[in-house]
């Protein structure tokens, strides 16, 4: 008895074990700060300068506005494809791509999500979806929609998880979705969500970040959490950035627009997997020829980016996060 005693024991204190030297080494946040709030900033992350040159190259006009279906939205797949192998991230199926169709206004669209995986190194069989749409809308009347805010911006956060992750492995297995179509209808969340290549009871959570790099105000919202007490927890008494306001809100309950339906987190949404979503106000270059790299804020951009990572950083070392929040 002795002997299936320790059999048995044995495996759970390694996974302990594996769990206590994870949160350990986990602890990287500056902690400090007044008023009894922590500092929860990363000190060290990615190489802003490259992150605003992946903004800058995937809104030229040399991708045509990424529409999908289109030689520009081909492009940039490439472009993403060719970061995630530079930066070791593994395909998440057979290959980085997931295509598939849908017909819209009578059209057939071909359209392909772009998915990376890296592995966790605690919790492997438990996901978080990170995911930003690459498409945008193209050229019309011979002007090019550049998208850089929206949304070039979260396509290069992704690109800064992925450096971030090189050095600072996640516990939770990540999967950086690259979504196409989102601007006819949140089609690629929509499609990846029902074909999952993982179940979709294995997401514990999904991060989704669309328009991200301007703000007047230095104002980030997080949409997600008035109806989630543990992705809310993530929030009380922490900071996560000095320089830009994070602001929880536009989620039906503040008079604000509600934001929860407005992109690719929906489809986590409708699916009953909880959602964090990170974007600014609309401003006066949305849907316009005019969202261009020269629009954008950088420094804003730079830090709305580390504190997306941050904020990932806290959960993903929450022991109670292995589990659905
Ligand atoms: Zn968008």
């Amino acid at each position: 008895m002795g002997f299936v005693f320790i059999k048995y024991i044995y495996p759970s204190m390694v996974f302990m074990n594996k769990v206590l030297i994870a949160l350990f080494f986990c602890c990287i946040f500056q902690v400090g700060g007044i008023f009894a709030q922590t500092n929860y900033s990363i000190r060290c992350s990615f190489d802003k300068k490259v992150l605003l040159k992946h903004l800058q190259s995937l809104s030229s006009d040399a991708f045509e506005g990424r529409r999908t279906g289109t030689k520009g939205a081909t492009k940039a797949r490439k472009y993403i494809i060719n970061q995630f192998h530079n930066l070791k991230v593994e395909p998440l199926g057979k290959s980085f791509e997931q295509p598939f169709s849908f017909i819209k206004k009578k059209k057939v669209f071909d359209a392909v999500n772009v998915l990376g995986l890296i592995e966790g190194s605690v919790f492997p069989e438990k996901y978080i979806v990170i995911s930003a749409h690459y498409d945008h809308e193209g050229v019309k009347y011979s002007k090019v929609y550049n998208g850089a805010d929206d949304n070039a911006s979260g396509v290069g956060a992704l690109f800064a998880f992925a450096e971030y992750f090189k050095n600072n492995p996640p516990k939770h297995s990540v999967i950086l979705a690259a979504f196409d179509a989102e601007e006819l209808g949140l089609q690629g969340s929509k499609y990846y969500v029902n074909h999952s290549i993982i179940s979709s009871q294995d997401i514990i959570v999904n991060i989704n970040m669309d328009m991200i790099s301007r703000s007047n105000k230095k104002e980030l919202y997080v949409v997600g959490t008035s109806e989630n007490k543990k992705l809310k927890s993530l929030f009380t008494n922490s900071k996560y950035s000095s320089d830009i306001e994070l602001i929880r809100g536009h989620d039906g309950y503040d008079g604000l627009d509600d934001w929860t339906y407005t992109s690719d987190h929906a489809s986590f949404h409708k699916k009953g997997i909880p959602f964090l979503y990170f974007g600014v106000e609309d401003h006066k270059d949305y849907h316009e020829p005019t969202d261009d790299y020269e629009n954008i804020h950088p420094l804003f951009y730079v830090e709305a980016v580390k504190t997306i990572i941050s904020v990932f950083e806290k959960m993903d070392c929450s022991v109670g996060f292995k589990n659905r929040p």
